[in-house]
């Protein structure tokens, strides 16, 4: 028995792999048509629609931190994966119900689907920590070197089920007939994807007891008790009253004061209230973590290697989930999409990093492994920083691409397509490597909270692609929309005097909402009265007076201010991705740096 498993790599892993395909299916394939289903089924419009779509998500990866907590407490693993398995089939369920209720009764069918997001986003907080760091306990000490290449491997499950279910879901639920989308066929897409997580939770409860088990035939994942522990290490996370209270109250005051930063007039209650309230979680529960009284120093070195590489892969996905915002907006409006003969819709070119996942997770696996073998494979940190030059330089090849493109131009798909290329083989040293490291670093008792904490990181990165998706300049688009209406589009710099001498103003909101506002402005027939606007940087965001409103209406100029970036105008969509060349590059850098002190603490992990 052990002879085979030190070959190749334990049942558990194909058995756990399917079950989190089947879960990522369900997941990703509900994601691709909600947005639209809340649009314009629930007639809450796109913009609530993306808005709670963001909402939505941020919270999935949330509660991860919960769902660790419970399972490594009170439940154990194997509980919760069900737990949360189940959840998030009847979330589906209820979707489905709310997609069959739309046209007979729009108040309860939006009421169901509120208590769906619910059920789905505590499902989930439940079930994928939990899946993942049960990965980790299928391997012994002895044989932690094979981590990183069985997280690849489950990657590899996770994307071959994203993939499909962005594939699937959409087939059934997202229908045209005419150029008019048949709303009433929401429905199916949902059911696909419970039937979907049903299936997975089923193949668990069947293949748990026979496959998820040590070699000697011990169920993983039960229950925590004091005989799981390695000789040495507590049982038990002992969390005192003073570091849960001091943690609470962290998580209330730094929520208040990075709502302070980051709200503002119209800035939408996600991004002023849930953004800060995922990083302070994710500080006040770090600190709860580690000032737990039995953690030895090798086990706080170690929880402090996670949380380094957990702050600088935040960088990470700000920059890689723009896939789904302001990458997709470019493909639509600035990207010529013809490929050997076959325009691709928008939407579907993002569908490359699921593809090329599926194309590399095993080739990386092989790279690990041969690099393991001849004695040179990096440290995970260092796999990481590599991870953000990669993306780095994806958004570097395709700014060199946009640099001269003016605001008419269009760039040939096939560099988003090396631009996700890129971003995949980054995706590939990042995030399995991540998964890994915890399982790694982790002390037992602290194995699925430590994966909340990872996957927090991964919410405080959607945060980050809320936030830096925002300073997408003005595209092509708005300048065609603009001529079209006979509008001069006035991008004027700080300032500059109008012929009449006055201070030219520039429309914003915020500093980070001004193409939005733009936008607005020109849906609505240059009604202007709800739009801020600032006269000179000192000066607070207030309404347009009557006048100044006239004035504008009379001139018919939109005067539109560049989004700004840590002092930086970013007027072009080149400078929008040198921002992401420069951020990721720098926390590569910074964390290949580091990489030698993070090895020192790591204690001979690798
Ligand atoms: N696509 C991966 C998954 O679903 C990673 C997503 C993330 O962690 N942001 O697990």
């Amino acid at each position: 028995m052990s002879e085979i498993q030190q070959k190749g790599h334990p049942k558990g892993l194909w058995a756990l792999s399917a079950t989190e395909m089947w879960e990522r299916f369900n997941f990703y394939g509900m994601r691709a048509i909600l947005s639209l289903f809340i649009a314009d089924a629930l007639l809450k419009g796109d913009t609530e629609a993306s808005i709670i779509y963001g909402g939505f998500l941020g919270l999935c990866y949330l509660t991860p931190m919960l769902g660790g907590y419970v399972s490594d407490k009170f439940l154990g693993n194997r509980n919760c994966i069900i737990l949360g398995g189940t959840a998030m089939g009847v979330g589906q369920l209820l979707l489905f119900l709310s997609a069959t209720l739309y046209n007979t009764n729009l108040p309860l069918a939006t009421n169901v689907m509120w208590v769906a997001l619910l059920v789905i986003i505590f499902g989930n907080g439940f079930f994928k920590p939990n899946i993942s760091s049960m990965v980790g306990s299928l391997y012994p000490e002895s044989q932690r070197n094979k981590l990183d290449s069985a997280f690849t491997i489950f990657y590899f499950a996770i994307n071959v089920g994203a993939t499909l279910g962005q594939f699937i879901c959409p087939f059934f639920g997202d229908k045209e007939y005419d150029g008019i989308r048949d709303l009433s066929a929401f429905k199916w897409g949902f059911l696909a994807a419970a039937i979907a997580m049903f299936i997975g939770t089923i193949i668990f409860l069947i293949l748990k007891n026979k496959y998820v088990v040590t070699p000697e035939g011990v169920a993983i994942g039960g229950k925590p008790k004091a005989s799981d522990i390695p000789d040495g290490e507590s049982d038990q996370a002992k969390f005192s009253t003073t570091s849960i209270i001091i943690s609470a109250v962290l998580a209330v005051a730094l929520t208040y004061g990075l709502h302070l930063v980051m709200g503002g007039p119209g800035v939408s209650p996600i991004k002023s209230w849930l953004y800060p309230f995922i990083f302070a979680a994710g500080i006040a529960l770090g600190y709860l973590i580690i000032s737990d009284k039995t953690i030895t120093k090798v086990e706080r070195d170690r929880i402090w290697v996670l949380y380094i590489v957990c702050f600088f892969v935040m960088f990470f996905w700000g920059a890689f989930e723009q896939a789904g915002s302001s990458l997709t907006f470019i493909a639509d409006k600035q990207t010529d999409t013809r490929l050997f003969g076959w325009t691709v819709p928008a939407s579907m070119v993002q569908n490359f990093n699921g593809i090329f996942v599926m194309a590399f997770a095993f080739p990386f696996s092989w790279l690990w492994i041969w690099m393991n073998k001849k004695g040179i494979e990096p440290i995970s940190p260092v796999k990481q920083a590599w991870g953000l030059l990669l993306i780095a330089l994806g958004y570097w090849i395709i700014a060199s691409q946009v640099k001269d493109l003016g605001t008419a131009g269009k760039v040939g798909i096939i560099w988003l397509i090396i631009l996700y290329l890129l971003h995949t083989w980054g995706e590939l040293c990042l995030s399995p490597i991540g998964l890994s490291l915890v399982a790694k670093l982790a002390p037992k008792r602290f194995a699925s909270l430590l994966m909340g904490v990872w996957f927090l990181g991964n919410a405080g990165g959607y945060a980050l692609t809320g936030v830096l998706g925002a300073l997408l300049p003005p595209t092509t688009d708005k300048y065609q929309t603009a001529k079209a209406n006979n509008v001069e589009l006035a991008q004027i710099l700080e300032g500059q005097k109008d012929p009449t001498g006055n201070d030219l103003f520039y429309l914003a909101k915020s500093k980070v909402a001004a193409s939005i506002d733009y936008e607005k402005g020109l849906k609505n027939g240059l009604d202007f009265e709800k739009i801020f606007y600032k006269k000179s940087k000192a000066d607070k965001d207030s309404l347009l007076t009557q006048t100044q409103y006239d004035l504008i209406q009379k001139e018919k100029i939109i005067k539109v201010a560049y989004p700004e970036f840590l002092g930086f105008q970013l007027k072009t969509i080149y400078n929008f991705f040198m921002m992401f060349v420069v951020l990721c590059g720098i926390a590569g850098l910074v964390l290949y740096a580091m990489s030698p002190l993070l090895k020192k603490m790591m204690h001979g992990v690798r």
